[in-house]
C-alpha cells in the first residue's frame, strides 16, 4: 500500500505517551520528509514502535529520543536515536536473534524477553529492506530502517 512516510511518522510519535514512564524523558520527530513509499503501514508500525520502546527502555533518565528521516538516491533511511548505555561491538550481530538480550539488559530493570528486535527483522525483510545500527556505548545509538521510495 502506497502511504506517506511523514503521517505516519507523525501518528506513530504522537501515540506514544507513557513509555518514559518516571525517566523522564521525551519524543520528538525532527523535520519532514515529502516521500511515499509501498509498505504495510500497520507493520511498520509495529517495527517502528519496537524501536521506539528499546529507545526509552535502554536511554537515559532526561534524554529525548529523535526519529528524523533522510532521503538518499532511491532510498529512504528511517532513524530512531537515543541516548544511553548503547552496545558494544560484540553483542551488535546478536542482538537481532530471537530471544538474546545484552548482558546488561538482563541484570538490569528492564523487563523484556528479546524478541523486539528479531520482529523488526522480520518485517524489515518482508519489505526488502534494510535495518542498520550503529552504536556507540554510552553515548548514543541509531536504528535505521532502509526502504526503497516511490
Ligand atoms: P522485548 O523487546 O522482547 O521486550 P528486549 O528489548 O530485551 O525485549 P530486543 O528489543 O530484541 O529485546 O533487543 C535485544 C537487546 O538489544 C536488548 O535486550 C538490549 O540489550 C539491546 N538493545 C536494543 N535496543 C537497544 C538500545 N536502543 N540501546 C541499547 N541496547 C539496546
Ligand atoms: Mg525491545
Amino acid at each position: 500500500q502506497e502511504i506517506d512516510l511523514h503521517s505516519l511518522l507523525d501518528s506513530v510519535v504522537k501515540k506514544i505517551k507513557i513509555l518514559g514512564e518516571d525517566k523522564e524523558m521525551s519524543i520528538e520527530l525532527v523535520g519532514t520528509t515529502d516521500v511515499k513509499i509501498y509498505a504495510d503501514p500497520g507493520l511498520l508500525k509495529q517495527a517502528l514502535s519496537n524501536l521506539i520502546d528499546n529507545a526509552f527502555k535502554y536511554g537515559d533518565e532526561k534524554s529525548i529520543v529523535q526519529v528524523f528521516t533522510e532521503v538518499k538516491d532511491d532510498k529512504v533511511y528511517i532513524n530512531v536515536l537515543n541516548h544511553g548505555i548503547g552496545i558494544q561491538e560484540k553483542d551488535i550481530d546478536k542482538i537481532f536473534d530471537k530471544f538474546y538480550r545484552v548482558d546488561s539488559s538482563r541484570t538490569r530493570k528492564t523487563g523484556g524477553v528479546g524478541l523486539g528486535l528479531s520482529v523488526v527483522k522480520s518485517i524489515v525483510d518482508i519489505h526488502k529492506g534494510k535495518l542498520e545500527v550503529k552504536s556507540i556505548p554510552h553515548k548514543e545509538t541509531i536504528f535505521t530502517i532502509i526502504l526503497k521510495k516511490i
